[in-house]
Parts: structure tokens; sequence; C-alpha cells
């Protein structure tokens, strides 16, 4: 292990370097087959149990392009307002890696099908930041390496290496951005809200699962320092396979401090792939990056040249669905939101959720308190992604129309919520296990209020006087001895008919 690399105050890096960021991220197709054989495109499974001589560039075998995947292509250029290719073909990027068996990726390189587009990226505060998109290229992905015996699961230490090939030849997209400048302090939170918005985008699309978990999303952050007075973009480094949104943002503060604290100690950067360790927030160092001549790029001679017709293009722009900032504009609207109320709805993440939610039946209003407030604090402090928390929308639905009905009151709905959480089951389920009904039954509420209005005769006194208000301390007490199962509103009706009596 290198020493801890020493990194300079985040206020200091700003004075005295602008930061230049370079996004690379993959998306992997959610078509049925591979990107050039017909081997099932699926998520786990035993190893090296969807593999055919093609995907695992067996001698002799050919490649054919699943049509599929080129319209996937297509449409999310479309999306990210590229030019679509009138003419562009594969091409083969050589180079020797254990889960890359053909020694070749199948790739595009000066004739992405995709290019010259951009994407608006709204900030937590509503700025919004356009970020260029260079490319959109197809390619196929490799296999994946387990490295058994060591204590990182780095290949460093390994006793031995297994390889699982079902993964090669999946298709994925490389959105590639321009060097992104002039986000200075916000670069960290530019390159997070990036990576949201393109994900939001392909979920919208329908193009991918999107899942950064599942690796179906990963993000390559490049970064490099300027000095305030310099002209040319400095050294920069990539920081491979970043798998969430929040890694990304810290991935990107913490080059910039580390990258600062080597400049401004007369070092220099060496250009280099990095790898994000989401234990502690650091990067570290990984290979020497190799340059595009590295790779003996060459036309692809197996796969015969893509020249989308202007007619398909146009059919497939005619099918993109409603953009998510159209949505989110139309969400706006139907909801009667107000801009801060937009906005805290997106920074947590939850317009799909509120949407779900709304739709299994519960008014946007209640939908929203509970996403944005209760669940997610609950999210923030298992540090996870509001989407991943163990509830549905449905559940919350559900919970919802239980105070609704009057079955359950605010406090005892929060109780419900938080034992699904547990995974005590389903609302109803919870209700039943931890006996949680509001009290309805009118007999056991009078029997409560009574020994309540007994237990304080003078509190009785003050109502009976005219004193109203004076009936919180008795529903208090009602609320009390049914351990908060009481509908309040009907505990203070039952008191005033009482004493009125
Ligand atoms: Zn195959």
């Amino acid at each position: 292990m290198t020493a801890v690399a020493e990194l300079m105050d985040y206020a200091e890096v700003l004075e005295r370097f602008d930061p230049v960021l370079g996004l690379e991220v993959h998306v992997e197709l959610n078509t049925k087959t591979k990107m050039f054989c017909g081997c099932a495109n699926e998520f786990g499974g035993e190893p090296n149990t969807k593999t055919c001589p093609t995907c695992l560039g067996l001698p002799g075998s050919l490649p054919v392009v699943n049509g599929k995947a080129v319209e996937g292509a297509i449409r999310i250029g479309l999306a990210l307002n590229c030019e679509i290719a009138e003419w562009c073909r594969f091409a083969r990027k050589n180079y020797f890696y254990p889960d890359m068996p053909k020694n070749f990726q199948t790739s595009q390189y000066d004739e992405p099908i995709a290019f010259d587009g951009y994407l608006d990226v709204t900030l937590d505060d509503g700025e919004v930041v356009r970020v260029a998109i260079e490319r959109a290229h197809m390619e196929e992905d490799t296999g994946k390496s387990l490295h058994v015996g060591g204590a990182t699961g780095r290949i460093h230490g390994a006793e031995h290496s297994l390889l699982d090939y079902n993964r090669a030849g999946v298709p994925l997209i490389e959105i590639v951005t321009k060097p992104i400048t002039g986000t200075g302090a916000r670069a960290p939170e530019v390159a997070r809200a990036y990576v949201t918005a393109l994900r939001d985008l392909l979920r919208a699309i329908g193009v991918s699962d999107v899942r950064m978990d599942q690796g179906s999303v990963r993000c390559d952050a490049n970064v490099s320092l300027m000095a305030k007075d310099a002209e040319e973009f400095g050294t920069r480094t990539e920081t491979k396979n970043v798998n969430s949104l929040r890694s990304v943002e810290r991935a990107v503060r913490y080059e910039m401090t580390r990258q600062a604290a080597i400049l401004a100690d007369g070092g220099s950067i060496r250009q280099e792939t990095r790898h994000f360790q989401e234990a502690d927030g650091t990067t570290a160092a990984g290979r020497a990056k190799e340059t595009a001549e590295d790779y003996r790029y060459f036309p692809e001679p197996d796969l015969v040249p893509i020249a989308p017709s202007r007619e398909w293009v146009e059919q497939l722009r005619a099918t993109l669905p409603e953009m998510p900032w159209e949505r989110r504009k139309r969400i706006q609207e139907e909801w009667k939101l107000s801009d801060e109320a937009l906005r805290d709805l997106l920074n947590v993440g939850a317009v799909d959720l509120v949407a779900a939610t709304v739709e299994a039946g519960a008014t946007p209003d209640e939908a929203r308190g509970w996403w944005v407030n209760t669940l997610a604090q609950e999210a923030n402090s298992r540090e996870m992604e509001l989407g991943e928390l163990p509830i549905t929308p449905a559940q919350v639905a559900e919970v919802i129309g239980l105070v609704t009905s009057g079955e359950l009151t605010n406090k005892l709905a929060k109780e419900v919520v938080q034992g699904v959480l547990a995974g005590e089951g389903a609302p109803r389920e919870v209700v039943e296990k931890r006996g949680l009904k509001v009290v309805s039954d009118d007999s056991a509420l009078l029997a409560a209020v009574d020994e309540a209005l007994a237990a304080q005769p003078d509190v009785a006194d003050k109502i009976r006087g005219g004193k109203v208000a004076a009936a919180g301390a008795i529903v208090g007490a009602v609320m009390k001895a049914t351990k908060g199962q009481a509908d309040a509103k009907r505990v203070r009706e039952l008191i005033i008919e009482r004493v009125g009596s």
C-alpha cells in the first residue's frame, strides 16, 4: 500500500486552480440478446452459462449486429440532442486482458453513431448547467474477473483468478462529455447531477435497467486541474467504474484535493486510471493510461457498416417518450408545486416514487409528505438512495389509505412505516402484528374518557364551565391510556358529549 496522499483544503484548491471534468458513462442496454450473438443478455446466473463461440471470440465465429442495440443507441443519441451518423462502423480496440478472450473489444473509434449533443443538468439550487456531449458510441461489455485469496478482492495478493464471460458481449453505449469547465466549487456536484440526469433520461427512454449497483450504469470520472493563470488543461486522471451517484461526487472532490496538493508541491500528475474506494472515499492508483495509439484501432472487417436511413431516425425520434425535464414541468403544474417544493422533490430523488404512490391512490400532497420528509430522512440516515429503501410506493399509498379511513393516526402510521422498513411485512401485517389499529370502538373510548374525567374532576369542571380548551388535558390522558391508538378528534367529541350530558 502507498502512503495516504496529502490533500489540499478544498477552499484553497479553488483559490489556486480551476477543475476540468470529463465524464464517461457506460450504459448496458436491456436488449434480450447480446451485441453480436444470440446469447441471453441477463445479469448474473451461473458463470459461463450464457456464452457461445462468438462472444468468446473463438476462431471461425462471426459476429452479427443486434438491430435492437443499434435502435437503442440511436434513441439515446436523439434524447441527448446528438447528430446521428449517416454512416458509421465498428472498430477493433486491441488489448490483451483476460476478461476479453478475443484480445480486442469490438467498439467504435473515429466514427461513432451519435455525436455533438448536450444535456441540461439541474443542480440542487435550480441552476442549470449545459453539458456538451462529445459522442455516444456502441461497443460490447467485457467479462468479469474474480480475484480469489487476497484481502482486497483485487489482483494484488490474490492466489488465483476466475473468469465469468456471461457479461462478455453485452451491448454497451459509452457516452462521453466534452471537457466541462467553469464549474469551480460545484464541479463535484455537477458530476453527480450529470450522472443523475443521464440516468433519469435513460430510464425514461427505457433502453437500460439503469442499476448502478448491478453495473448497468458505470461512470468513469476524468478530473484535471488548471492553475488560475494556465491556458492549457492539466494532466487528468480517470477514476474508473464509480458505482453510485454519491460516489461520483466524492471521487471528483477527492481527486481535486489530491491533485492540488501534488501540483502545489511542485509535483506532476501521472496520467493513469484510479480506483475509487467506497470505504474511505479515496482513490488509489491503477494502471498508466493508454493512449489511442496503444490500442491500434482498425475497422472491424467482420461487420458491415451501419447506415441508418433518415426515415428510420425520424421514426425513432417520434417514438421518444416525454423527457424527464418535460415531465417535471407537467408534474409541477398538475401537483401545483412551488419551485421550492419541486426542487425538494428532485433533490431527494422522489419524483418517480411520489408519482407511483399517487398512481396507487394517494393524493400528491400526502405522497410527497411521506417521501420528502419521513422517508428521505430515513434514507439519509441509512446512507442510501430513496428508491433503495425497503418500502414500495404501493405500501406507502396503503399506509396513507389507512390514515384517510381513520384506521391509523399519523403517529401510528409512522410506526407502521418503521415496521415495514424493518422487514416486518406489508403495512396491514405490521398493523396486526404490532396491534396498532386506532381504537374506534366508542364504548372502549368512553370508558377511557370517563376514567380520565374522574381522575381530573377540576378539569372536568372547567370544561363544564365553558373552557373547552381544557379538554386537551383529558384528550392527552386518553391518548396515553390507549397508547396513542385513539382517534384524537373522536375523543374530543366524546369528552364534550360526556361533560355536557
Ligand atoms: Zn454469445
